[in-house]
């Protein structure tokens, strides 16, 4: 059956731009601030939008405190005059509800909204986003500007959309871990669990001496004199997830009820950063919106790593793989709500991007997927807290030095048309991305090295080697559309996720994991059986021996069919003991010298290999493009380093988007003569890609 949320998208009605009825169904916005700005300028950047480009904006979505100045009086006079504004220069609105900025009158009034940290700490009110997922109080009046915002602009011309809320879970403290979240945590675990003797067996509460007798007893995951139970902390990143997604979905039923016209969605910042559960976040919404900063992104590794320079092949691959993640949500295109514009950041702010980055960044998200983009910002704030995120507009309202590429991009993505926009993605390689394996292992790496999410943009960064389109999936996502299904680090494995493997592989596929496989229940216990549990029979092998490596060096030697030059072994070596398994790779120093590292397993039509050794960056490389390659993944064609290749489609044509990250000239042999379709050229054979070039042309 097709639901309403299926119906919605993308048969909104926009208005007619420019009387160009193909433009009339594309997001090519900017996100602006009204509130922000004095209104005898909103005219003048209507104006200078419509003749940028735009057809849509963002509004709202931190004005509280001018929407409602006190409790229960609400003043929309000025969004009214500013979206009228808008709509004289035929620029569509979507309407952000301001639930991350609470006003003042509020916290004062209501002080326990705010949200307790990790360490137990209130966070204080004066910033945004400090806010109790769980509080009832804070749900009500959120619900209350939301619900008086729809009502009063219900049948508001231009008015197209809505953006509930902002980067949920986006703060100095992602979970929650006050008395009402430990209140809704329990009444969670009671429907989940039913009986307290159930809690008290799934998750081993006789360790330390932790039986409850009473719901009312069990605590948050706040520091006490050792680690929480695994179990307990486990739920209770489930918890925090479902307090934020039932958070939103009160909005949304409001907004649904009031506005059926309307599309709602939400904008959050996807992989690599893992706070919450965006598959359940974003289920119920009508397409999935994130917030892209690249050159961000660069600053924040900066200052994490301490390090002088930070790896653009990793940025652009992280960039990749949370595009292919958004698209992977609905499985279909998506839509970028905050693109970087120019420098960004608070108190430390990236450098200017490159002539080109921004183009390039923009082609990125559509290569991926993307069927719209709003660039961060319009003007530059000359107050507040992101006054050094610059915008399109410099600080003295002067254009910035992305001004004039934001239009040309946004001039050459109208003339590519919704038909491109709105094509699918193909992919014949699944990546297995499960948040129950990342927060487990942030619980219990095992070694302090040891990151799911490391290993994830690592795997992904190797299979996008191979030039194929690659989903980013659930674990119980359905696994036949795809050859190969990449899976590493599966630390937690359901009975259920098992099964569905085990099916893939009976029936032909060809399925890839490494060391940690089926450790543990969904339940965070240690299996009963002789690793890879569930998936013992499926891998053909019996985990010897784990072990985590510190200052010894292991190497690996491949066999013939993964032949190349040896391995490292870096951080992890599963030790296997074969059971009908060919061997790909052994151990050939330390205690395990001559033990299987590699396997591969034929199992009814399919094969299951087993990686045990973390491989050094190359070997994995040269390993999964190898598998890809075997399982009979149709490369689209051979590129140099730093240069993305993805294809789109709809109906019987296709698209090659090619994206040079780098800034030299590289070039690109493509599988038969076509046009240009950003500059008319005609292109045949060796094509050139100039540094943070794009070419998108069609191909038979
Ligand atoms: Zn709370």
């Amino acid at each position: 059956m097709v639901g309403a949320a299926a119906l919605r998208h993308p048969t909104w009605p926009l208005p007619n731009v420019n009387g160009d009825s193909a433009s009339s169904r594309l997001l090519l916005g900017v996100d602006y601030y009204p509130d922000q700005t004095p209104e005898a300028l909103w005219e003048e950047d209507s104006r200078m939008m419509a003749e940028f480009g735009f057809t849509n904006v963002r509004i709202a979505e931190f004005a509280w405190a001018l929407m409602e100045p006190s409790e229960g009086k609400f003043d929309f006079a000025w969004l009214r005059r500013a979206l009228q504004t808008l709509h004289k220069y035929n620029i569509a609105v979507v309407l952000g509800t301001p639930s991350a900025a609470p006003p003042p009158w509020l916290t004062a009034k209501y002080p326990e909204i705010v949200e307790v940290n990790a360490l137990g700490a209130p966070l204080h009110p004066g910033g945004r986003r400090f806010t109790c997922p769980t509080n009832k109080t804070y749900r009500r009046l959120s619900l209350a500007v939301a619900n008086e915002m729809a009502r009063a602009f219900m049948d508001a011309p231009g008015v197209i959309g809505w953006q509930i809320d902002n980067e949920l879970t986006l703060s100095s403290s992602p979970r929650c871990y006050c008395n009402y979240c430990r209140a809704g945590f329990q009444e969670w675990l009671r429907t989940k669990y039913g009986s307290l003797d159930n809690l008290n067996r799934t998750w081993g509460t006789v360790f330390w001496s932790q039986a409850y007798t009473d719901f009312s007893q069990i605590p948050v995951p706040l520091p006490s004199g050792g680690d929480p139970n695994p179990g307990l902390a486990l739920d209770y990143n489930r918890y925090q997830s479902y307090a934020n997604t039932s958070f939103l979905e009160e909005q949304l039923a409001v907004l649904r009820k009031t506005c059926p016209r309307h599309f709602v969605t939400t904008n959050n910042v996807g992989l690599p950063l893992d706070l919450i559960d965006l598959r359940s976040l974003y289920e119920k919404l009508d397409f999935v919106a994130f917030d892209n900063y690249p050159g961000f992104f660069e600053m924040l590794l900066h200052e994490q790593t301490k390090s002088g320079s930070v790896s653009w092949d990793y940025i652009y691959t992280a960039t990749a793989l949370g595009h292919d993640f958004a698209r992977s949500l609905h499985g279909k295109p998506f839509m970028i709500m905050e693109e970087q514009s120019g420098k960004a950041g608070q108190r430390t702010f990236s450098p200017q991007p490159d002539k080109g980055q921004l183009r390039l960044w923009t082609y990125q998200a559509i290569a991926h997927g993307a069927m719209g983009v709003n660039y961060f910002r319009w003007d530059t704030a000359n107050f507040g807290a992101e006054e050094y995120w610059h915008g399109i507009l410099n600080h003295d309202r002067s254009k910035s030095r992305g001004y004039d590429e934001i239009k040309q991009t946004v001039k050459e993505v109208k003339a590519l048309g919704p038909e491109v926009l709105n094509s699918t993605y193909p992919a014949e390689t699944a990546l297995v991305f499960d948040y129950d394996c990342d927060w487990a292992l942030q619980l219990q790496p095992g070694h302090q090295g040891l990151s799911y999410m490391t290993q994830i943009t690592s795997w992904y960064g190797s299979i996008a080697s191979s030039r194929s389109g690659i989903d980013v999936i659930a674990p119980g996502a359905d696994l036949a559309p795809y050859k190969i299904v990449f899976a590493p680090v599966v630390f937690v494995l359901s009975e259920a996720q098992a099964a569905r493997i085990k099916a893939f592989v009976q029936n032909g596929g060809m399925f890839v994991s490494n060391f940690r496989l089926g450790v543990k229940t969904e339940s965070s216990q240690m299996v009963r059986t002789p690793l890879p549990g569930l998936l013992r029979d499926v891998m053909g092998v019996t985990v010897e021996d784990y072990v985590p490596i510190y200052s010894a060096k292991h190497a690996v030697k491949f066999s013939a069919t993964l032949a190349g030059p040896d391995g490292e072994c870096g951080i992890w070596a599963d030790i296997l003991q074969p059971s009908g398994a060919e061997v790909l790779g052994t151990y050939t120093s330390g205690g395990y010298a001559g033990r299987a590292a590699i396997t591969m397993n034929s199992f009814d039509k399919g094969k299951a290999v087993y990686i045990g050794a973390d491989l050094d960056a190359a070997s994995l490389a040269r390993v999964l493009r190898s598998l890809s390659a075997s399982a009979g993944v149709k490369q689209l064609l051979e590129a140099p380093a730093g240069v993305e290749a993805t294809v789109r489609r709809s109906g019987g044509k296709q698209w090659i988007f090619l994206l040079n990250h780098t800034d030299t000239v590289q070039a690109v042999n493509i599988p038969g003569p076509s046009t240009d379709l950003l500059t008319g050229e005609w292109l045949t054979g060796t094509v050139r890609l100039s540094g943070y070039g794009v070419r998108v042309f069609e191909v038979s």
